[in-house]
């Protein structure tokens, strides 16, 4: 058997965890390579806490090299296209050949694609944006703070839920009781894809910490000299301070290879994580995967953008790639399990968790909320931004025992 060249594009969630997977199953004579133009990691679950100023930039990031496993070849160069017929992959650097790919290049931020928007917005969504915003509450005067859910889709459904709660906590530290925090966004109701009882709890969440919750508004214009938000059919709204999740798209290397659809996203087989094309596989955040049920009559619902599904996406294809290049038949498949934990501030955060394949629509539990799924999302944190190694391995077993304690069968 010759050796293989596994060439993973992206090292962010997706792509760190496919490339080790595929290190610790391939024996040695085959190469998995793994293409980042970014040499450190920032992990972007903590772009909240880096916001609030309860983490520090060093907190929150790491070098790529120590986060995967040893032996994976780690190439820090941008990709500049994709060739899929003659198997191989452009970088700002060299030609890279490959015998099977994996796309884990996530989404891009398209802040420029409303109005008006660029210009006037924060955003909690890059590791740049929230520094910029936690120097901005900091020195905040007070008033309306607007966050807007600008387009759809986004990355992790919970985090602009989070992010209002997390700013309102801040204000209310602060002494600006008068502020007040608005969340707009275009879905009918917060986290639409988990149902309409989890949409009540995270609606009365809100509530409770003074956020008011503005379903079915969809931004269409922002003029930053009166600081007047414009949505479709609705009133307009002024505010001091604006905080934006921007509108996503699919990577522009997706889109040049012909493997994206129409929206700009790749659609990929749902339990294997395959492309149309052959030795070609897709995870994480560039991925398009319809699930069952409908958001609206005519529109078909798709899994949420999410660090975890990603993860466990990567695991899949590390895995069906190891057998078939070992030649033996595999049944592993991606089942659509899932879990977030969301941050409410004062060290307190839900847990909502479930099958997002279930029929005929996903089935998703939230559990009380306490200090336990707090304490949860700082371990989760802390193996995720450990070297590979001992004390990696013995975070993520004491996130598997604590979980299992508190029946979460999938962590
Ligand atoms: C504020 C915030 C909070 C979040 N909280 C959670 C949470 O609590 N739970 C959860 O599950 N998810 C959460 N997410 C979502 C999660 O971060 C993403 O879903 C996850 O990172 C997707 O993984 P990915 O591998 O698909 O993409 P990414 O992790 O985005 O990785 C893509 C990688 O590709 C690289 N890349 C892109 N283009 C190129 C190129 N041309 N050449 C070379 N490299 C390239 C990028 O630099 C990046 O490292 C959160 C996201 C945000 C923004």
């Amino acid at each position: 058997m010759s050796g293989k060249t596994v060439l993973i594009l992206g090292g962010g969630i997706g792509g760190m965890v496919a490339a080790s997977e595929l290190r610790r199953l391939l024996p040695t004579e085959h190469q998995v390579a793994l293409v980042e133009k970014n040499p450190k990691h920032a992990f972007p679950p903590s772009f909240l806490w880096l916001m609030t100023g309860d983490r520090q930039p060093d907190q929150i990031t790491q070098d790529v090299r120590r986060l995967v496993r040893s032996g994976v070849e780690v190439i820090l160069a941008e990709v500049q296209s994709i060739d899929l017929s003659n198997r191989s992959v452009q970088t700002n650097a060299q030609t890279l050949n490959y015998d099977y790919l994996i796309i884990a290049l996530g989404a891009e931020l398209a802040i420029d694609a409303i109005p008006g928007l660029a210009e006037s917005a924060h955003t909690y969504y890059t590791f740049d944006g929230s520094m910029k915003l936690r120097d901005t509450l900091r020195n905040f005067a007070g008033g309306k703070v607007a966050v807007v859910v600008s387009a759809l889709p986004y990355k992790c459904p919970g985090a602009p839920h989070e992010g209002a709660m997390l700013i309102a906590n801040m204000l209310r530290k602060r002494g600006l009781q008068d502020s007040e925090v608005h969340l707009f966004t275009p879905e009918p109701q917060p986290m639409p894809v988990a149902g309409p009882a989890l949409g009540e709890a995270v609606k009365q969440m809100l509530a409770d910490r003074g956020v008011a919750f503005h379903p079915l508004h969809k931004l269409n214009q922002v003029n930053p000299d009166a600081r007047e938000l414009a949505f479709d059919g609705k009133d307009s709204f002024h505010y001091d301070l604006l905080v934006a999740i921007p509108p996503h798209r699919g990577p522009r290397l997706a889109r040049e290879s012909g493997l994206a659809n129409e929206a700009g996203w790749i659609p990929v087989d749902r339990a294997t994580l395959q492309t149309k094309h052959e030795n070609v596989f897709a995870i994480g955040d560039a991925t398009a995967i319809q699930i069952p049920g409908r958001w609206k009559p005519d529109v078909p619902m798709m899994l949420p953008k999410a660090g975890v599904f990603a993860h466990a996406q990567a695991e899949v294809v590390a895995r069906r790639i190891a057998a078939e290049i070992a030649g033996v038949k595999t049944e592993d498949m991606f089942c659509g399990d899932g879990y977030c934990m969301l941050e409410a501030g004062e060290d307190v955060a839900g847990f909502a968790f479930g099958d997002f394949f279930a029929e005929p629509s996903p089935q998703i539990q939230l559990r009380q909320m306490g200090w336990t799924w707090h304490v949860g999302k700082v371990l989760f944190e802390q193996w995720w931004l450990a070297p590979y190694g001992l004390r990696r391995e013995v975070l993520k077993q004491a996130l598997h025992f604590g979980g299992r304690a508190l029946g979460i069968p999938m962590m």
